[in-house]
């Protein structure tokens, strides 16, 4: 069984109620539907940091929140800001362990890329967040809550900005936490709290097909990018274990039938690693595999992010990628060369966390708490 925070006897988030599961409890506690708008309001539109800041709500209430919910599960342990806007958050869970968060300051506005998992079970040889075997899932709340303190740091600073993008890329494969991302996606979504747009959530998957499926058949809008990275079974299989479980053929299928259900279109991302998958027969296969749903597809290509664990790899030369893109557009596929973000701090997935936990471990001293929002040295 994978272990939760409710398993270790810790109070779970009001963030991981969705509005419909918020109106159930208070209808529950007996209260009316309207006392649970009025909490969603204060969660989401006014941003309260703590229960005792909702004054419209009667303390005996306030109290039964209290004695259920934590609001927010999270502190902040690091925050490193880049020259080009990109922040890094590493937060800390109720049980000690640290995930991290990145906000990316966009042309249309401020993304953030959320962590699902302690870890990742995947096990991808190119990825930082691999080297750690999952430790547990993330709650809905403690996805959510990441959103919520990223919001917090902006209107700290009395920056007038929203969160207006989310990308579910950190660290963990989202669909191996499949309930609880869904209910984070429905609680951002909610027009009448965050209300972060369908077309601006983004979720990104390893390519566990059958739940891809059941993905197809929820309705949500969102967008859905593949990490593919190899255009055939040999390569992909050598970079992605979990290609054995799920080869193209399998992914393929799950893929066809999402698009079937949704008419959206599927973004494919596509690291590129010197001399493994950036050949210019692997960018012909690619468009062979592709060639069928041009239209509906979008490739990305994603400059490899040296890990100092995984020295096998090193990114592409400039000219390997510019002939590997000529060749998928000529092959009639879109395709865009990714920017990278925050290359002056530890952006690339699980790199922060992984630095700071070799760094504990290398500390006489067990983690002092007081460091908690300490602005980190800006390399
Ligand atoms: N587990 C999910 C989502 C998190 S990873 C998935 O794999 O899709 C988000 C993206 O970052 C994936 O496309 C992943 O392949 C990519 N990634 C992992 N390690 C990377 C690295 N070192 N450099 C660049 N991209 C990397
Ligand atoms: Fe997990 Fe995604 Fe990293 Fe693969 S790339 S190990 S699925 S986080």
């Amino acid at each position: 069984m994978t272990k939760t925070i409710e398993t270790e006897g810790l109070k779970p988030s009001i963030y991981g109620l969705t509005r419909e599961q918020l109106i159930a409890w208070v209808i529950d506690h007996g209260a009316k539907k309207f006392r649970a708008m009025q909490i969603w309001d204060w969660l989401y539109k006014k941003r309260v940091q703590s229960f005792d800041e909702m004054t419209n709500i009667g303390q005996a209430f306030i109290e039964q929140l209290q004695a259920t919910f934590v609001l927010n599960p999270l502190q902040q342990r690091q925050v490193q800001e880049a020259k080009d806007g990109t922040v890094k958050y590493l937060f800390e869970l109720p049980d000690g362990m640290l995930v991290e968060t990145v906000l990316m300051r966009q042309k249309y506005g401020l993304s953030v890329c959320v962590t699902t998992q302690v870890g990742c079970n995947i096990g991808c040889t190119f990825c930082a967040s691999g080297l750690i075997k999952k430790q547990r899932d993330l709650t809905a709340g403690e996805i959510t809550a990441q959103i919520m303190l990223v919001q917090q740091y902006f209107d700290d600073r009395a920056r007038d900005e929203r969160v207006s993008h989310v990308v579910v890329m950190g660290i963990g494969e989202p669909f191996d936490n499949y309930d609880n991302v869904i209910n984070f996606i429905k609680t951002i979504n909610d027009d009448t709290g965050l209300a972060i747009g369908a077309r601006h959530i983004t979720v990104s998957t390893s390519g566990l097909a059958h739940k891809i499926r059941e993905f197809a058949e929820t309705g949500l809008q969102i967008n859905l990018a593949i990490s593919l990275h190899a255009p055939n079974n040999e390569v992909r299989t050598s970079i992605m274990r979990i290609n054995r479980q799920f080869p193209i053929e399998k992914l393929f299928e799950a893929i066809d039938y999402y698009i079937e259900v949704t008419n959206r279109r599927v973004t494919f991302e596509y690291i590129m690693l010197s001399g493994v998958n950036d050949l210019p027969e692997h960018a012909r296969e690619l468009v062979a595999l592709l060639k069928d749903k041009k239209k509906l597809v979008y490739v990305n290509l994603i400059p490899y992010n040296p890990v100092s664990e995984h020295d096998q790899y090193s990114r592409s030369p400039k000219e390997a990628v510019l002939k590997f893109y000529d060749i998928l557009k000529k092959g009639g596929i879109n395709c865009v060369i990714r920017q990278e973000h925050g290359t002056d701090i530890d952006a690339a997935c699980g790199q922060l966390r992984s630095k700071t936990m070799k760094q504990d471990q290398a500390d006489t001293k067990p983690f002092d708490a007081v460091t908690v929002g300490f602005e980190a040295k800006i390399k």
